[in-house]
């Protein structure tokens, strides 16, 4: 396993930022760290990178346990702290084989992590002459400059351009090829574009925990549709699979379905059989966006 992270709390003096975090993750897996500021992220970032110790509980990185040979365990483990921190003033290739020194790596190293994310322009550059997307790469080049099988990433999107996210987002899905990589990000679109699986956290507890397959499985089609004719509640008993209806307006219906299959096909196979027309008709699958929101807000519904 690439992580195990098993009932894992953190108490800053009264502040509980994290409350018996239990996940693990396979190699090869790309995991979106969703949550509220303030959820905890950050700091389960940094008790898997060795940097902060839990009050309790248990974290292994690549079977090492991180609390009991965190030096070890770094070996394996590359990490993008939020907000990037850089030395400005240092060129972007001096930068990267003081990073290298650290980790005991050399020149092959340096030349490998810049040609894996795309640095080679800019290396001979001061680290404050780069563009913010270019920064962000001088990070993660240092984040997997010792070759590590584990990535966390602590929000490496954050303050880029629409042109740096896509790449930056590209780049993450190419190094998530061949490592575990956890990245914590506030923006769902970058989840459904990137991850294979999405965690979300608030107020230091897993609320959910998915792959985006069976996100997109369990996620309910509602369909709106227009008839050209007022229809009979009872006619409806021969569409199958539908969880709910009802008129919303005039001859419009809202139908959800409990089904992975595209049911619009069927609602018209529905107004053929019985001669009725559609006039219009709109299919809405559950965005990540909606879910999230539902998800964390029905805590605070709980809560009050
Ligand atoms: P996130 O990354 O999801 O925004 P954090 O892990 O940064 O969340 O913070 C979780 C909680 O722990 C917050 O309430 C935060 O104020 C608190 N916290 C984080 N770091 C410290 C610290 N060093 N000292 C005291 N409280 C902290």
């Amino acid at each position: 396993m690439s992580i195990k992270v098993t009932a894992v709390s953190k108490n800053y003096s009264s502040q509980k930022a994290l409350d018996e975090v239990s996940f693990s993750a396979e190699k090869g897996q790309i995991i979106g760290f969703l949550g509220p500021n303030g959820a905890g992220k950050s700091t389960m970032m940094k008790i898997l990178t060795g940097f902060v110790r839990p009050t309790s509980g248990a974290v292994f990185v690549d079977d090492i346990d991180v609390l009991q040979n965190p030096i070890a365990a770094q070996k394996n483990i590359g990490y993008l702290p939020e907000h990037n921190p850089l030395y400005a003033e240092m060129y972007v290739r001096e930068y990267l084989h003081f990073q290298a020194s650290l980790y005991k790596v050399g020149q092959r190293e340096v030349e490998n992590s810049i040609q894996k994310v795309g640095l080679e322009s800019e290396a001979h550059k001061k680290i404050n002459q780069l563009s913010k997307g270019f920064q962000q790469r001088v990070g993660l080049a240092a984040a997997i400059i010792h070759n590590p099988k584990v990535l966390i990433l602590d929000e490496p999107t954050t303050g880029l351009d629409p042109n740096q996210l896509v790449e930056i987002r590209a780049l993450i899905k190419a190094l998530g090829k061949e490592k575990t990589v956890l990245f914590s990000t506030h923006i769902m679109q970058e989840v459904e574009a990137v991850c294979d699986r999405v965690i979300i956290l608030q107020k230091g507890v897993i609320l959910m925990d998915q792959t985006l397959l069976e996100l997109h499985q369990n996620t309910k089609q509602l369909i709106e549709v227009t008839f050209d004719v007022q229809i009979e509640k009872s006619q409806f008993d021969q569409l199958k699979n539908k969880i709910f209806f009802e008129n919303t307006h005039g001859n419009t219906w809202k139908i959800q379905f409990d089904s992975k299959n595209d049911m619009r096909s069927k609602i018209f196979d529905f107004a053929h059989e019985n001669n009725f027309k559609i006039l219009e008709l709109n299919s809405q699958q559950k965005t990540l966006e909606t879910l999230f929101r539902e998800v964390t807000q029905s805590l605070h519904f709980h809560e009050n």
